[in-house]
């Protein structure tokens, strides 16, 4: 016997809507591309929105047409997404930190109409223009001025939306149809993108707004990249709970971040490590601490153990891991503060934090071997991660095969190990775990442990070719002073197993990092293939 209740298509008009009739008046704090601040309330800017859709329409673009936006966390960035949605077109964020190869490649694969641009990017549009398949209307996201770049087709945001007429009715869709378009940044290969749904969108946004413990008391400065899978899908979970936003613009050095913090007081920060790291070093060297920030939600990368520790010590602040990939909209686990949690001595939840936690309903995880065979729930056996679930990505945009195996599993690519309670470690990625005598390191694991060592800034380790073990680590550091190996491997010996120590310890002046700021090993792997050959 089937249910007797309603069928609601869930879309991002809908959720529009909700936030226009009951959350109108949240602020949305922006600093612009300037360095001003700029502060509008959430109906000021969707009614920017309105007329975006509308300009958009006047522009021929029609449902399922793609609009592209380059541009950093700022609250024109944040009316193009409804204005975009709104009006049955694809947003499709695009990170400037890719090669221009990789821009040129993407921008001819989404068949953009439309390119919405923040001016620190315009020599990038004026490098790979004349390298289009087509030629895209550029809107510069600000008022009109003179500029020095030769760009073709170029128009001025606020001159253009001030001249539209807002829309009047939210453009029907169906839940099904394409809402957002996110190209993943893998370091090998041309970039696949990943195409969300309305109704992928929605659900997301209903588990990831719970997730991060968002509601209109809430007030939230991510600074994860718009441009990067939606923001961790921040810019939907904000309509939907009605929580203040502060975006930070490009301004992301420790400085100017503490500076937002002091005026605008979020008690809820998401960013990368390495952004952190950034706020953290500032914090120190200026005797700082910070007041009223509740949580940290840290992803895209391990947080390491020392990370966690001076957030609960120094600023009173319990950083919390999520893990997911551009595939899974992105959210899978958070490892939020349980009540077993609390209760624990700090050294003892410090670890249980260093963990990437459990899955939000919806998502589904389990480890494989290399025969596919399901591995235990043990916090021992490691394998392959696999997923799957309702804003799991199914085939990437314009391929014919699908992504996912015959029961609907995605394999993320990354290596880890589930514990009895369910609570999900990332280990490595398959292509990053060092094999050293048919043994695994964990390179991870490594390099968190070496960036607790009081001189060590930042840590990379890769596996590299060994004559007697296949591949062993070895570990490149950014330091402080100068490079004392003794120190660090001792500082190692009571946190990993002896035979994981690294073969050798060399200092370096920076680490290469991708687009979204991961650490690049497949060049250091390559520079430093022969180093314990010899
Ligand atoms: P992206 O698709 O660019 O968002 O990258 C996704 C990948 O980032 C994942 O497959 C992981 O390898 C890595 N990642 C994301 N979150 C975490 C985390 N909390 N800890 C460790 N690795 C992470």
């Amino acid at each position: 016997m089937k249910g007797n209740m309603q069928n609601m298509d869930l879309t991002i008009p809908k959720l529009i809507e909700h936030a226009e009739r009951y959350t109108s008046d949240t602020l949305i704090v922006s600093r612009e591309t300037d360095n001003s601040i700029l502060k509008k309330t959430t109906g000021e800017c969707l009614n920017q929105s309105r007329k975006i859709a509308k300009l958009l329409q006047s522009l021929k673009v029609g449902k399922g047409d793609r609009v592209a936006t380059i541009a950093w966390n700022n609250s024109r960035h944040f009316e193009i997404y409804f204005g975009v949605t709104g009006m049955g077109g694809v947003l499709h964020t695009i990170n400037p930190r890719l090669f221009p190869e990789q821009l040129i490649y993407i921008l001819n694969h989404a068949e953009d109409k439309v390119v919405f641009v923040d001016d620190t990017f315009l020599p990038l549009i004026e490098g790979v223009q004349d390298h289009l398949e087509f030629s895209p209307v550029i809107i510069l996201m600000g008022p009109k001025k003179e500029i020095n770049f030769d760009i073709k087709n170029l128009h001025f945001y606020d001159e253009m939306v001030e001249q539209s007429e807002p829309i009047s009715d939210w453009v029907e869709v169906d839940e099904g149809d394409a809402a957002a378009l996110c190209y993943t940044s893998g370091t090998t290969g041309n970039p696949k993108g990943v195409l969300y749904s309305h109704r992928s969108t929605v659900l997301h946004t209903w588990a990831s707004g719970n997730a991060l413990r968002f509601d209109t008391t809430s007030s939230v400065l991510p600074v994860v990249p718009m441009f990067h899978v939606n923001a961790w899908g921040t810019p939907y979970a904000a309509l939907m709970t009605g929580c203040k936003l502060i975006l930070p613009g490009q301004a992301l050095d420790g400085a100017s971040l503490f500076e937002l913090i002091s005026a605008e007081n979020p008690n809820i920060l998401m960013g990368v490590p390495t952004v952190w790291l950034g706020l953290l070093n500032y914090l120190s060297e200026q005797n700082l601490t910070l007041e009223g920030v509740d949580s940290v939600m840290v992803g895209g990368s391990a947080a390491p153990l020392a990370m966690i520790k001076e957030f609960n010590e120094k600023h009173n602040t319990f950083l919390v891991h999520g893990w997911g990939m551009t595939e899974m909209s992105p959210l899978g686990t958070m490892n939020l503060q349980t009540k077993k949690m609390k209760e624990l001595p700090n050294e003892e939840r410090y670890e249980l934090q260093t963990k990437q936690g459990y899955p939000l309903f919806g998502v589904e995880i389990k480890i494989v071997d290399d025969a596919n065979n399901e591995l235990a729930r043990d916090g021992s056996a490691q394998g392959a991660l696999l997923v799957r679930g309702p804003w799991i990505i199914e085939s990437y945009f314009k391929s014919d095969s699908p992504a996912v195996d015959d029961e609907g599993w995605f394999d993320t690519g990354d290596v880890a190990k589930i514990f009895s309670d369910g609570c999900m470690q990332i280990m490595d990625r398959s292509k990053d775990v060092i094999k050293s005598g048919g043994e695994w390191i964990s390179s991870i694991d490594l390099e968190n442990a070496a960036v607790g060592h009081p001189d060590v800034e930042e840590a990379c380790v890769v596996g590299v070719p060994h004559p007697k073990w296949d591949e062993r680590p070895i570990l490149l550091v950014i330091c402080k002073g100068d490079l004392d190996k003794e120190s660090i491997n001792e500082f190692l010996g009571d946190k990993v197993a002896k035979w994981w120590l690294p073969d050798d310890i060399i200092k370096v002046d920076e680490l290469p990092h991708g687009a979204t700021g991961k650490l690049l090993k497949v060049e250091l792997r390559e520079q430093y293939k022969e180093h314990l050959m010899e």
